[in-house]
């Protein structure tokens, strides 16, 4: 499954990967780790502004030395950047994964990996990669803090750098699948939440222009780990996925009215709507990383927005609980007039970078491997008195379709 655009999700396609399972052979068309430029990316910088096209490339190169510093990467990563006008100064960007795998996980559930973890793997596995790992866009119109700016940071102003950071974070893989995906495309108000919608359809482009075949209910690798907090028990939010899954609709072709139709009338869309109810409430969902139990060791969720905000709701991390910790780069708004090394000082600097200690966890959990770095106990009260300002949210895809 391929996105082309990072803000127009419905915007994907069907591919063949030629995902063929082979025990002896690795792909020998991944590069292996030479320690050097692990984090490639290739800018089209669409504005007649050499300087500011260079304070960009040089953002997206501190950006990578970020990850770098991070994780331990054995294949480049390659992101496909435009930096461009998109005709409101509101909007700030957006990145996803440029191609997502449907791997069978150890709990025999299929789950949908983003293409830049899985060449970190080294599955034993043939597989055709796309050209990028993550596709990113970012407004050329928007008043942006360069971290090569003279000057402290204007109020109004959004640091480049902790935008740039967040989404390649999201296109690394930390994102839910889960999203009121029929309801936006019908433009009714949102009734239920599902998983990412596969189908199988003679079209290429957008789920509602005719008939499909419903595949089924796809979460993602970092959906596997989200549990429901419900009186103390852990219940994993994958078991709500499955039990969606049950829908007789299955294998049986539609158009999106019909689905709707079938859907809301099963005895399964309690369920969705259960999801629903659970995205509205303070710490209902938090992500558990791999190999934890307490409470305190989950990265809390954003279900404290009143009504559900697609792109920003479960896709992000508490803002009240996060926006003043180290933990802070995953909430779902960014910070206006202040920059994203301040917010690393102020928050304690735990690990001596904006990819806070949670954070870490959760990636991973999905499969990266940490680099041995040294994180600082939180002893740190922090009081700040920054202004937030909101902004357009993190827009995640849209549908799905798996050919199999
Ligand atoms: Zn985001």
């Amino acid at each position: 499954m391929d996105f082309h655009d990072p803000m127009n999700f419905g915007n994907s396609t069907i591919v063949d990967c030629a995902l063929n399972h082979d025990d002896t052979n690795l792909d020998t068309s991944i590069q292996l780790n030479d320690n050097s430029n692990l984090i490639q990316v290739t800018l089209d910088c669409q504005i007649n502004d050499q300087k500011t096209c260079n304070k960009v490339e040089n953002t997206f190169k501190l950006a990578g030395e970020i990850i770098n510093y991070a994780l331990v990467l054995n294949t480049p990563i390659i992101v496909d950047a435009v930096f461009f006008p998109m005709g409101s100064s509101n909007v700030l960007g957006g990145a996803i994964a440029s191609r997502l795998f449907s791997i069978t996980d150890e709990d025999n559930t299929e789950r949908l990996y983003p293409q830049a973890l899985v060449k970190q793997l080294r599955l034993p596995i043939s597989v055709q990669y796309a050209s990028s790992d993550i596709k990113a866009r970012f407004n050329s119109l928007k008043d942006w803090y360069f971290p090569d700016d003279e000057g402290p940071i204007r109020p109004d102003q959004n640091d480049i750098l902790n935008t740039v950071l967040h989404e390649l974070i999201h296109g690394l893989g930390f994102f839910s699948s889960w999203k009121n995906y029929i309801d936006a495309e019908l433009q009714i108000p949102t009734s239920g939440l599902t998983p990412l919608i596969s189908y199988n359809s003679n079209i290429t482009t957008e789920l509602p222009i005719g008939s499909f075949e419903f595949m089924g209910f796809y979460e993602t690798i970092f959906d596997k780990f989200i549990i429901i907090n419900n009186d103390g028990k852990q219940d994993k939010l994958s078991t709500l996925a499955n039990e969606l899954n049950q829908f007789s609709g299955r294998n049986q072709q539609f158009n999106l009215s019909s689905f709707n139709n079938e859907f809301q009338n099963s005895p399964q869309f309690e369920t969705a709507k259960k999801v629903l109810s659970l995205s509205t409430v303070k710490n209902s969902l938090t992500f558990m990383p791999k190999g934890t139990k307490k409470t305190k060791d989950g990265f809390v969720l954003e279900t404290s927005l009143e009504t559900y905000a697609a792109g920003s709701s479960i896709v992000h991390v508490d803002f009240n609980k996060y926006s003043h910790d180290s933990d802070f780069l995953m909430i779902y708004n960014s910070v206006a007039g202040v920059t994203m090394n301040e917010l690393i000082i102020k928050s304690g600097n735990r690990t001596g970078s904006a990819i806070g200690p949670k954070l870490l966890g959760a990636l991973s959990s999905i499969g990266y491997t940490l680099a041995d770095n040294p994180i600082k106990s939180s002893t740190i009260s922090i009081s700040v008195s920054n202004t937030f300002s909101l902004i357009v949210s993190c827009q995640l895809f849209l549908y799905i379709i798996i050919n199999h």
